[in-house]
């Protein structure tokens, strides 16, 4: 199929075809309900021995997949390659490169988050009792995830899952399908049976594994289905973490290394063919410098090369027709509403390739800076100074990561952290998303989800707190009310007020009251 028809002719069936080429793929079978169940309940049986092996065997078992995964690199670059359209070496670059890393660190992140909390308690308040929190696993965990990274949206969130005991249902993008199925077959081979569960299909199958006996859910995607999932989690009372769409503002200021930024930013926002929801989607520059800096950005932008093509490529096509539609709307409206193209602005190659676009002018009215695009299009809008840039930018339904760009790093710290963001950064942008140590979340209607850090982990685990009284005498408030009853109330509170005095006539009651109590039992 020419991409030329794709936005006349009915879209493929997801998954179907070659977003690089059109070419056919075998399309992969949705699972039927009733073995969603079955897949969720042998999830259930493998779990309780898998949560029983100490944490360090968890740990191993979690280090080899990764191992495995690099090891095994070539097969499964070769299947992502033909189902997002992107060339081996980006797949490369954007999924594998970092696994291991970052599988190290939700390693260091799961030993901390994992670990018996102390509690302590006062002698004096509370003698001879103790107690401590520990951290259960919730269950059956399901990752439902989008096409965007087939591989990566899985890895932030399968690792701590496992590490805290968890087994897991891994339910991929009907787009993207084969890229899922091959990380669940690699862990059917290490992991004990039914550990690791795999549900395919579209938004119905999803559904159906909300419906099935889970006890927690990671779900990433859009805004409608996040919506979804979210009601339906809150219905079952499981926790959900959901992590949807985004449109990340960075903002230019008049004293940023021009060209470190120009870079900067073309890469962040076109990285994946901007399928990133950190993708850098709108810029806000200072006017004094906005000439220049569109220029810049404009020549490098121009430059990229989109895959499929002879030689290396910075990135490939949407991954899909309808998003490829969503693309060419938002620059057209953009257009209409007296947009300037710089460069890019139209299809390449026989797939869904678009080429990497500039657009200065833009404004609030315009699709391309209030909606999410998911396309390599950067919307430049052009501010009198850095409060405006902050003002407009934080004029979002989104809030996802946002960043400053400038020499003066106080300044751009301080102007960072007033974007209403769950991620501020200076000078770069989403390089955070494989950095298990820190917390990858949003505002607003990115959805509530924290994945990664020791602040996910209440998805994965609950927590339980277990008190031990070993004190051979009983409480001095429990029955009977006898006439030190108050007396020991009062010296109580006058203790917590700061008196010594009330000290020692509280240790002198306490025995009063434990030989009445103790004369209440023997009747
Ligand atoms: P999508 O919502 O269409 O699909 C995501 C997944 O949810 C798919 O597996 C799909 O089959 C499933 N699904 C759909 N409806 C469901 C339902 N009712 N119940 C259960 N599951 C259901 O999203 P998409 O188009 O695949 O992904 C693109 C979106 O993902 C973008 O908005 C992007 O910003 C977002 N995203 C966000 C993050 C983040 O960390 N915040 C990361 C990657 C992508």
């Amino acid at each position: 199929m020419h991409a030329m028809n794709a936005a006349a002719s009915p879209l493929p069936l997801p998954g179907t075809v070659n977003p690089a080429d059109g070419s056919p793929l075998e399309p992969v079978p949705a699972t039927p309900a009733a073995e969603i169940r079955a897949i969720v309940a042998r999830a259930r049986a493998a779990q309780p021995a898998w949560a029983a092996l100490p944490l360090a065997e968890r740990i191993a078992k979690a280090e080899l997949l990764a191992r495995r995964i690099l090891e095994r690199r070539a097969e499964v670059l070769a299947l992502m390659s033909r189902e997002t359209g992107r060339s081996e070496t980006e797949c490369l670059m954007s999924e594998l490169t970092a696994l291991l890393s970052m599988v190290r660190g939700h390693v260091r992140v799961a030993k901390s988050a994992l670990a018996p909390e102390k509690v302590k308690l006062s002698p004096l308040e509370f003698p001879g009792k103790k107690a401590w929190i520990e951290a259960v696993p919730r269950g059956v965990v399901a990752i439902i995830a989008p096409w965007n990274y087939p591989l990566g949206n899985f890895m932030k969130s399968l690792f701590p899952a496992l590490l805290a005991g968890n087994a897991v249902v891994l339910k991929p993008s009907e787009h993207t399908p084969r890229t899922g199925a091959w990380l669940a077959s690699l862990c059917a081979e290490l992991f004990p049976s039914g550990l690791v569960g795999l549900v395919q299909g579209e938004g119905a199958a999803g559904a159906a594994l909300l419906e099935s006996e889970i006890d927690a859910v990671v779900f990433t995607g859009s805004v409608p289905s996040g919506r979804k999932v979210a009601q339906k989690a809150s219905e079952k009372l499981i926790p959900c973490s959901v992590e949807l769409g985004g449109k990340d503002a960075a903002i230019v200021l008049a004293d940023c290394d021009l060209d470190r930024t120009v870079v900067g930013i073309a890469n962040w926002a076109i990285h994946n063919c901007g399928q990133n929801c950190a993708a850098i989607e709108r810029v806000y520059v200072e006017s004094s410098i906005a000439d220049a800096f569109v220029e810049r950005l404009t020549r490098v932008v121009a430059k990229l090369r989109v895959a499929p093509s002879e030689g290396p490529t910075e990135l490939g096509p949407l991954q899909n027709a309808a998003q490829l539609r969503i693309v060419e709307e938002h620059v057209a409206d953009a257009l209409a509403q007296g947009a300037k193209l710089c460069t890019g602005g139209k299809r390449t190659g026989s797939g869904f390739g678009y080429a990497p676009t500039v657009l200065d002018g833009c404004t609030e009215a315009m699709r391309v800076v209030s909606e999410e695009t998911f396309g390599p299009v950067i919307a430049v809008l052009r501010v009198k100074d850095a409060d405006e840039a902050v003002r407009r930018a934080n004029d979002s339904r989104y809030g996802l990561n946002g960043s400053v760009w400038t020499r003066d790093i106080a300044r751009g710290t301080e102007l960072a952290r007033r974007l209403e963001v769950g991620v501020s950064l200076v000078n770069n942008h989403a390089i955070t998303g494989t950095m298990a140590e820190l917390p990858w979340t949003g505002t607003r209607e990115t959805g509530f989800g924290v994945a990664m850090s020791r602040h996910a982990y209440s998805t994965f685990v609950r927590r339980r707190a277990v008190f031990v009284d070993r004190s051979n005498d009983p409480d001095a408030w429990w029955f009977p009310a006898d006439e030190n009853l108050r007396p020991f109330g009062e010296a109580v509170v006058e203790m917590s007020l700061g008196s010594k005095a009330a000290m020692f006539r509280v240790l002198g009651l306490l025995k009063k009251r434990v030989r009445a109590i103790r004369a209440l039992a023997k009747g």
